[in-house]
C-alpha cells in the first residue's frame, strides 16, 4: 500500500510480494517487509530499482519500494518512517552535498545507525573519502552508469541482509536489556529482602539474651559475636576462641564432640569473662557454614550459682563439718583410688585407725563440747604431724584414719607411735579460751595395717587395721598396735 504521508513527489510507491509457503516463528526476521527507499529523478533508475525487487519478490522477500526524485522528499519520507532498509543515493542529485548531507542529517541528526546507506556515484573521483564511508557507515558505493550496473542487484541482496541482520542483533540488544532490567529489578529486590533478614536476625541475636559466638572450626577464629557475648566474654578485644576458654581442653573436646555429632547440648566449661573472672557455662553448640566457612554456632548459658551450689554439696556430703577434714565417703573413694596406684607402680601404702580412749568419758565428765573441742585437737596434731600426701579421715565418733602413701609398714608403725605421743601432750581447756585453768588430757589406741596382695579393696586393709586397734584395747589401750 502507498503510504499516506509520503511527499506529493514520491508519486510511485510498490509492493511487491511472491507467494510463500507456511511461515514459522524463526522467519520472523524474513516475514518483515523491507522497505528500500531510491533517491533519485533518473527514470532510469527507477527501472533498475524495480528489476532487481522483482528479483527479490520472486526469492520470498517481500519489499516495499519508494521513489524520492530530491532530497528534500527524501528527508519527509525518512524522517516519518525509520524502519527503512535501504536507501539509494544519486550523489549527482542536488549536488554532491545533498546526497552526503542527506546521509549525515541521518545517522548523526536523526540518530539512526540501522538503515544501510547506497551510495551512485557518477565518477570514481567523486566518491566520498574512506573516513566519510566508516563514520556514515556506507554500504556500498558505486560507480556504474545507470542501466547497466550489474553488480546493483547482488550489492542490494547482500545489504538488505546486512540490514536483516543489523535488526535481529538490535532485537536481541533490546530483550537482553529487558531480560537485564528484570535481573536488577529482582536483585535489587532479593538484596532488600535478605538486608531485611539480615537485619531481623541480628536485632534476635543483639537482643539482651545469651552470648552467642560463631567459630571456624578449623582455627577457632571468631566470625561473629553477639552484643551479649562481646560484653559477657569480651570477645571485642579478641578474634580468636582462646579467649573463651580457662582450659583449652575443653575446646578440644568440644570439637571432637561436634565433628561426631554435629551438635553438643550439655557441655560444661569454665570460660574466661572480660575482667578476667572465671565462670562457669553450659555450652550449646552446633555445626553449621557461615561465610562459605565450616564454623560451630556457641551459645553460652552461666551456671556459675547452680556449679557453685554443686560444691557446697559435695563438700558438705565429702567433708566432716566439726573438724573439716574428709569423712567415710572421702576416706572410702581416696582409699580406693591410694590402692589402685599403689598396686599400679608397686608402690608402698599404710593405713592408722586411732582411737580415742575412754572418751566417753570427756563427754560425760566435762560436757560434750569439750569433747568436741578435743576432737578438733586430735585432728590439728595428726595435720601437723603427717605430710602433705597423708590424707586423714574422720572414720567416725572419736575415730580417725590416716591414709599414708609411699609408707612401707615398718614406717607407718612409727609414724603412729609419734601420733600417739603427740596426742597424749594435748591439754584441752576445761573452759574455752583459758590455757590456764583445768585442762584435759587422753589417750588414743591405734591400729596399723599395710595391704597384702590378695586384699581386693580398702575394706580388707581396713578390717585388719580394725583388729590391731581392738587388740591394742584389749591390751589396755594407749598403745599401736599391727602386724604387715
Ligand atoms: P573406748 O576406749 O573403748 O574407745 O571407749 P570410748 O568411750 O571412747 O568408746 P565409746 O564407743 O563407748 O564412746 C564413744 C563416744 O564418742 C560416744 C559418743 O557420744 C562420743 N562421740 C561420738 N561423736 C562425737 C562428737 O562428735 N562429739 C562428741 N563430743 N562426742 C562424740
Ligand atoms: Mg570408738
Ligand atoms: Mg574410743
Amino acid at each position: 500500500m502507498p503510504d499516506q504521508r509520503a511527499s506529493p513527489h514520491s508519486d510511485t510507491a510498490t509492493t511487491m510480494t511472491a507467494p510463500r509457503p507456511e511461515q514459522t516463528c524463526a522467519d520472523d526476521a524474513r516475514a518483515e517487509v523491507l522497505r528500500v527507499l531510491v533517491v533519485d529523478n533518473d527514470p532510469a533508475a527507477r527501472t533498475v530499482a524495480r528489476r532487481v525487487l522483482e528479483d527479490l519478490a520472486r526469492g520470498g522477500r517481500t519489499v516495499d519500494l519508494r521513489l524520492a526524485p530530491a532530497i528534500e522528499d527524501a528527508r519527509t519520507l525518512l524522517s516519518g518512517d525509520s524502519e527503512v532498509a535501504v536507501v539509494l543515493i544519486d550523489m549527482a542529485l542536488d549536488a554532491e552535498a545533498g546526497g552526503l548531507g542527506l546521509a549525515r542529517w541521518l545517522r548523526e541528526t536523526q540518530g539512526n545507525r540501522e538503515t544501510r546507506l547506497m551510495l551512485r556515484v557518477p565518477h570514481p573521483d567523486r566518491a566520498p573519502d574512506p573516513d566519510t564511508v566508516v563514520h556514515l557507515d556506507i554500504s556500498d558505493c558505486r560507480c556504474a552508469p545507470e542501466g547497466r550496473d550489474t553488480g546493483l542487484h547482488t550489492s542490494l541482496v547482500a545489504t538488505l541482509r546486512s540490514f536483516e541482520t543489523i535488526r535481529a542483533l538490535a532485537r536481541h540488544r533490546d530483550r537482553l536489556a529487558a531480560w537485564t532490567h528484570t535481573l536488577e529489578h529482582r536483585v535489587a529486590e532479593r538484596t532488600r529482602a535478605l538486608r531485611d533478614s539480615e537485619r531481623r536476625l541480628r536485632s534476635i541475636l543483639d537482643a539482651p539474651m545469651l552470648p552467642i559466638v560463631i567459630l571456624s572450626m578449623a582455627e577457632g577464629r571468631v566470625l561473629f559475636a553477639n552484643d551479649s557475648a562481646n560484653q559477657g566474654l569480651g570477645l571485642f578485644a579478641t578474634r580468636h576462641d582462646d579467649a573463651i576458654w580457662c582450659d583449652p581442653e575443653d575446646r578440644d573436646r568440644l570439637f571432637e564432640r561436634l565433628r561426631l555429632h554435629g551438635r553438643a547440648g550439655d557441655f560444661e566449661a569454665q570460660i574466661k569473662t572480660h575482667a578476667g573472672h572465671r565462670s562457669w557455662a553450659l555450652v550449646s553448640a552446633i555445626t553449621m557454614t557461615f561465610d562459605d566457612t565450616p564454623s560451630a554456632l556457641l551459645s553460652f548459658s552461666d551456671i556459675s550459682g547452680r556449679k557453685a551450689m554443686e560444691e557446697d554439696l559435695k563438700r558438705l556430703a565429702t567433708t566432716d563439718p566439726l573438724t573439716g577434714i574428709g569423712n567415710r565417703r572421702t576416706l572410702m573413694d581416696q582409699g580406693d583410688r591410694e590402692l589402685r596406684r599403689a598396686r599400679r607402680y608397686a608402690g608402698a601404702l599404710s593405713m592408722l585407725i586411732l582411737d580415742i580412749d575412754h572418751f566417753k568419758r570427756i563427754n560425760d565428765g566435762h560436757g560434750h563440747a569439750v569433747g568436741d573441742r578435743a576432737l578438733k585437737a586430735v585432728v590439728a596434731v595428726c595435720l601437723h604431724q603427717l605430710r602433705e600426701i597423708d590424707i586423714l579421715c574422720r572414720y567416725g565418733g572419736e575415730e580417725f584414719v590416716a591414709l599414708l602413701p609411699e609408707t612401707p609398714f615398718e614406717s607407718a608403725d612409727r609414724v603412729a607411735e609419734r601420733l600417739r605421743e603427740a596426742i597424749a601432750r594435748i591439754a584441752v581447756p576445761v573452759v574455752e579460751g583459758q590455757p590456764d585453768g583445768a585442762v584435759i588430757s587422753f589417750t588414743v589406741s591405734i591400729g596399723v595395717a599395710a595391704p597384702r596382695p590378695d586384699d581386693t579393696t580398702l575394706g580388707d586393709v581396713l578390717e585388719r587395721a580394725d583388729a590391731a586397734l581392738y587388740a591394742a584395747k584389749q591390751a589396755g589401750r594407749d598403745r599401736v598396735m599391727g602386724k604387715a
